[in-house]
């Protein structure tokens, strides 16, 4: 088949040409991936085969990767423009303190694996000396506040907090945490997965601590896993942590204190200059084990488990030693993942994660044009107004709570491509002397930068994701949907795009992060992003009855014998999915209106074209591991469900490829939500 690359604003111009007159000048953009198709598949049966499978044949995953399809290959291409964007501004001479000097110095200080490896873990030894000087409860609480200061969020996280109640204004937040192995479950679940994790992970402990030359590695990691064992008994797990009323506890400065006396919550607020103002305690029970650890735990198990906190958190930028051991069991035992990634690229996602707004108004400089922008605002205009007849056509919801929810949707704000007001990182010292002492300047100022909003009005201008993020998400408490510069190329999305690909692709995730604000968590927050029921009785019954639909066709997806989707935990993603596919159908179908028919392509129909379109840009191959590890942990089903679990459920989908109602893609009864 001949496509053509016609940007769509140019299409007039290409479809003149000469070549284009001769073939196919009616399409006028970039369609469907028709390589990527498996043909030998039935799209009625498994549209995930059918719509990528001949990629992921001829795309064995890297390495280097967990997961792997034509996204995931865009998102690395990201980091390949970071390093290129690091690499010139590391040779030039800037004045310092400018963007320019501290990413180009980061990475000069990250590349030099040389100087890493000399200085071995003599980078961590003030903090191990500090963490080998404790004697008693208050020291222990100095070491953590230190540790909180570089982002090593042990027992307990702390950070900033929209209230759920007055969303108006900022708080601080105390969270659960503490924990090495991925979530609570590990340390408590018996299936033999679980209990060859703690093995696993109690041999990777003793072995750091070895390398580090700590003291007594064997007897400091039964001491670890004992402490940390007894934290996850008093965490919640994933699925309790989906609902927001679990871990809404909003109280007095005053009443965190009574909570947890041993806790000296008076010296962590004011080494860290905050107001003694309302905290919402997220997980009180977490606490009341934090303060009696500290009456109770030996002081060399603390040394202990501060020191391996610290020492995890660090090693991925320290000597190679640590580096490899920290890899082989965060990423291969855990992720299946067979090797590194180039350092070149480590040291990217490195100034990504330190330096992120100030790298990420470099890229957006380069590879984000305003056209993009302006096009993505058509496309989310037209999905909220999509959802809108959706909402005001459901049979099932009584007027009351359409109403609220039409009000909801009337507030949503949309950003996209990058910030308005970009970060102020002019106090980062930088310097090419030391990739650790680069780190924690990075992590203190990200730390501080959290902090400083609390006790402040809330500032509705910041994003939770950096702009070459090739990602998106919905925040309920600013009833914001954010699409960073990162996700908006191909194959998400493309200026060059026909209208079917678009809205197969962005516009499904668009309306999955629309979907967001209604689904199980986000309808519990009202359109000013409080924690607040807007729901009648009745129409919330329908609605968790709808959902459960849900929850029960997830549960039985399963990825190897014994092992299947957690309903519950996917359930937001899968109501996102769901309402999303279905809000961008119609918003394309709407699209098209009072407009010629496009084109087929190689014999597929514009309908079918919007379909596979989210086949391709969803789907993905993935590791046992990882999947493993997401089925567990991740409110994300595996892509293969993310495209045959909503495409199953919508008539549209069966409609369009003529499937029979016996077969697989077409689900009875179907679910509907939205
Ligand atoms: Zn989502």
């Amino acid at each position: 088949m001949t496509r053509r690359y016609c940007f769509v604003l140019l299409a007039a111009a290409c479809a003149t040409s000469p070549a284009a007159q001769k073939k196919e000048p009616e399409v006028a953009g970039k369609s469907i991936e028709t390589t990527d198709l498996d043909r030998a598949a039935d799209p009625c049966n498994d549209f995930f085969e059918f719509s990528n499978g001949a990629w992921r044949a001829a795309n064995p995953i890297p390495p280097s990767m967990q997961r792997w399809s034509r996204r995931w290959q865009a998102g690395e291409v990201n980091k390949e423009r970071l390093r290129d964007i690091l690499e010139e501004l590391s040779k030039g001479h800037w004045p310092q303190g400018s963007i320019e000097q501290q990413v180009g110095d980061h990475y000069a200080s990250c590349m030099d694996q040389a100087a890493v490896d000399a200085a071995g873990v003599k980078p961590l030894a003030p903090l191990f000396a500090e963490i080998d000087a404790i004697q008693n409860a208050a020291d222990v609480q100095k070491v953590i506040r230190h540790l909180h200061d570089l982002q090593v969020p042990v027992p307990f996280a702390f950070a900033s907090f929209t209230d759920q109640h007055q969303p108006t204004r900022t708080i601080a937040i105390v969270l659960a945490s503490g924990l090495g192995l991925p979530d609570r479950d590990y340390y408590v679940k018996t299936e033999p997965r679980f209990v060859e994790a703690r093995e696993k992970y109690r041999a990777h402990v003793q072995r750091a601590l070895e390398i580090a030359g700590r003291p007594d590695p064997r007897g400091s990691m039964d001491a670890i896993f004992a402490l940390e064992t007894r934290l996850a008994q008093s965490s919640l797990d994933n699925v309790a942590l989906r609902n927001p009323y679990n871990t809404d506890h909003l109280m007095p400065f005053a009443e965190l204190q009574k909570s947890s006396p041993h806790v000296d919550w008076n010296a962590y607020f004011d080494a860290a200059h905050l107001p003694h103002g309302d905290v919402n305690l997220a997980e009180p029970k977490f606490i009341e084990e934090v303060d009696r650890e500290l009456q109770t735990l030996p002081i060399p198990a603390w040394r202990a488990y501060l020191s391996w906190q610290l020492l995890e958190s660090a090693s991925p930028w320290l000597a190679k030693p640590f580096e490899d051991e920290w890899f082989a069991f965060n990423q291969t035992y855990l992720n299946g993942v067979k090797e590194m990634k180039p350092r070149s690229t480590r040291c990217a996602e490195n100034a990504d994660a330190l330096l992120g707004e100030a790298l990420g108004r470099k890229y957006v400089e380069r590879y984000f044009p305003p056209a993009a922008k302006a096009r993505m605002m058509e496309l989310v205009h037209n999905e909220l107004a999509a959802l809108k007849e959706i909402i005001q056509g459901l049979p099932w919801m009584g007027p009351e709570t359409k109403k609220k929810a039409l009000e909801k949707l009337a507030t949503f704000n949309p950003k996209i491509g990058y910030p308005d007001r970009w970060k102020d990182y002019s106090s980062v010292k930088i310097s090419r002397t030391s990739l650790w002492d680069n780190e924690e300047a990075g992590r203190r100022f990200n730390v501080d930068d959290d902090r400083a909003q609390i006790g402040k009005p809330t500032d509705r201008g910041r994003w939770g994701m950096t702009p070459p993020t090739s990602n998106a998400y919905y925040n309920p408490l600013l009833n914001e949907i954010v699409f960073p510069a990162g996700i908006l190329q191909p194959p998400t999305f493309d200026l060059a795009n026909v209208d079917a690909v678009n809205y197969g692709a962005i516009g499904v995730i668009i309306g999955h992060e629309i979907s967001h604000g209604f689904d199980d968590q986000g309808a519990q927050f009202d359109a000013e992003g409080r924690l607040q029921n807007w729901w009648t009785e009745k129409d919330l019954q329908e609605f968790q009855k709808r959902a459960q639909c849900v929850v029960d066709q997830f549960e039985g997806y399963f990825i190897e014998p014994g092992i299947h989707h957690n309903g519950k935990l996917v359930l937001g993603e899968s109501i996102g999915d769901l309402a999303g596919a279905k809000i961008a159908y119609r918003a394309y179908l709407k699209s098209l209106e009072g407009k010629p028919r496009p084109p087929d392509v190689d014999g597929f129909t514009p309908e079918q074209q919007f379909f596979i379109a989210w086949g391709q840009a969803r789907g993905d191959a993935i590791r046992p591991e990882t999947q493993r590890l997401m089925v567990q942990s991740d409110p994300h089903p595996i892509a293969k469900y993310r495209v045959i679990g909503p495409l199953s459920n919508i008539p549209e989908f069966g409609q369009a490829f003529s499937c029979k109602q016996d077969s697989q893609m077409v689900r009875t009864p179907r679910c509907e939500v939205w």
